[in-house]
């Protein structure tokens, strides 16, 4: 793009961050487990008003606003990889038989589960993303870490992406509800290895540490079928990515999901810490990071940011106007 375009664009995007940032960021919520802050790990609050917006196209042209630099975890943004890796490594029918396509309309941690097919909704809640963590292919579970890692490195085309250690023990000292998922789904026969081993795989995903700027690259990625934008290189095949983007429109937001698309109409996928991508097909991706979350679990200027664009740029995938 011209430097008059580029100028044009980063303008826009700075008015809208301008514009939601003077919008309540929502409440940085706590633990459902222990009443600990999922974000900031210590004192809820303090970081709530870090706030930052990213684009970046097919093209590799980039685009950030407000904090960008700042470091988060990925915390649900993971299951989307672990998803595509479990596909890549199992193939569709053999994941399909085991973790299934359907959105839950329940919140993200919750225990009921698809009971006609024995096996959680989708893989974009935690009882999905631990049977997709367990998917993942490898000796043991330093390799399937190290797996899960090469995905996001290679999507983010940033190696420097790890799991945050500080991050992964408060999960970890915290873990009851999904450690107590975990061996409910064994004993039900929907997980079937070592139920602590595929619970720790499940928590050092969702503890990588991202910026706002990683996920905006992470959804271009996506946006162009599995090619890195900065890196060019072919990442993940095209028809899985296909698959992967499906389930994030029926499924990447919870019991918020039916509502997302609905209203903005593109794949996208949140996490507790505040984080939300979004994916235009065949043109950009959006990363937004602002940790004050609604009743859903979503981050609230994430989904202002979203919708904005959305609106005013006209991204629904079903609009033609
Ligand atoms: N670590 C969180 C959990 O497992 C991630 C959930 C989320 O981001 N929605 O509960």
């Amino acid at each position: 793009p011209s430097p008059d375009a580029r100028r044009r664009v980063q303008a826009r995007l700075d008015e809208l961050h301008e514009r939601c940032r003077a919008e309540p960021p929502g409440a940085v919520q706590r633990y459902y487990a222990s009443g600990r802050g999922y974000y900031p790990p210590n004192e809820a609050g303090v970081e709530s008003e870090h706030f930052a917006i990213a684009g970046v196209t097919i093209d590799g042209d980039v685009h950030e606003v407000g904090d960008a630099e700042h470091v988060f975890p990925l915390q649900s943004l993971s299951k989307v990889f672990s998803y595509a890796l479990a596909l890549a490594d199992r193939g569709r029918e053999h994941v399909l038989a085991r973790v299934g396509v359907e959105p839950s309309g329940d919140a993200f941690n919750s225990l009921r589960f698809d009971e006609r097919h024995k096996r959680p909704f989708n893989p974009m809640v935690n009882a999905g993303a631990l049977v997709t963590s367990e998917l993942v292919a490898g000796d043991d579970a330093d390799e399937r870490l190290a797996r899960i890692l090469a995905v996001l490195r290679a999507c983010a085309g940033n190696e420097a992406l790890a799991v945050d250690p500080e991050t992964f023990a408060g999960e970890l000292a915290t873990a009851d509800h999904n450690r107590g998922t975990a061996y409910l789904m064994r004993s039900l026969g929907m997980l079937h290895g070592d139920a602590e081993e595929v619970l720790r795989l499940y928590l050092q995903q969702c503890s990588v540490g991202v910026t706002a700027r990683d996920l905006a690259v992470l959804a271009a990625t996506l946006a162009d079928g599995g090619v890195n934008p900065l890196t060019g290189d072919q990442v993940l095949p095209r028809r899985l990515v296909r698959d992967v983007l499906s389930v994030m429109y029926s499924c990447g937001m919870y019991d918020f999901a039916g509502s997302w698309s609905f209203d903005v109409g593109l794949p996208a996928k949140s996490g507790v810490s505040g984080g939300i991508f979004a994916v235009i097909p065949g043109k950009f991706g959006i990363g937004v990071f602002s940790p004050g979350l609604d009743a859903y679990g979503n981050s609230v200027r994430g989904i202002d940011v979203c919708s904005e664009l959305s609106d005013r740029l006209g991204l629904h995938v079903f609009a033609t106007e």
